[in-house]
């Protein structure tokens, strides 16, 4: 098959970030991470990075007219024209609106939407050991509890939209790092999605 169209979601502390970079490699596609565009406009102060730094740290969502253009500019370029892994966007109903916009202009759509699943007990200890380890700006125990938030309200729902479409892959996402990424091939490999040979 063409190289696939991806989405990775789960809440802050998932491992989402770890295992969209390993899958991603596995099918040859970019990664596509909307935090990670942030945090890097901040550390080179680019008018974008001043722009949201404040939102970032408070735990905010940056506004979506804003964050769906990066996102369109990203995946117009050339090596995303195949297939790519999105990490981190759509957040919220009205990015899945935008996204669906631009692909079916390209007259593309999502194959599979993986869905970490992490309790939120569990979230909250890994993004403490994170934040001990990296000492992310936004890793403050008030943004931490803000992005839980806004994850259970407003970016949980969108996995029932996909859900409809019958595109999302419920993936049990506490294990080693191993057999977590076993059980996301084994879901892609169900639908038919198969990695390029090593
Ligand atoms: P993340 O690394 O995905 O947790 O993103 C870090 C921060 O970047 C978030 O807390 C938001 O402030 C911002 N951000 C990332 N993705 C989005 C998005 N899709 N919509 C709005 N804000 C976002």
């Amino acid at each position: 098959m063409t190289a696939p169209r991806l989405l990775i979601v789960g809440p802050q502390g998932s491992g989402k970030g770890t295992q969209g970079v390993l899958v991603a490699s596995a099918f040859d596609v970019p990664v596509v991470s909307t935090g990670d565009i942030f945090r890097a406009n901040i550390a080179q102060g680019t008018e974008l990075g001043r722009k949201v730094q404040a939102i970032t740290d408070a735990g905010n969502l940056v506004p979506d007219e804003v964050t769906s253009e990066i996102v369109r500019d990203r995946l117009a370029q050339d090596d995303a024209a195949e297939g790519f892994l999105l990490d981190g966007y759509p957040r919220n109903a009205a990015q899945v609106r935008d996204l669906d916009a631009f692909l079916s202009d390209r007259g593309e759509q999502l194959d599979a939407v993986i869905l970490l699943d992490v309790p939120r007990e569990e979230s909250i200890a890994r993004i403490a050991k994170r934040a001990a380890e990296q000492g992310r700006s936004d890793d403050t125990e008030e943004a931490i509890s803000k992005r839980l938030d806004i994850y259970e309200s407003e970016t949980a729902p969108i996995l029932d939209v996909y859900g409809e479409r019958g595109i999302v892959d419920r993936i049990d996402g506490v294990g080693s790092l191993d057999e977590i990424t076993a059980r996301i091939f084994d879901a892609l490999e169900a639908r038919g999605i198969v990695r390029v040979a090593a």
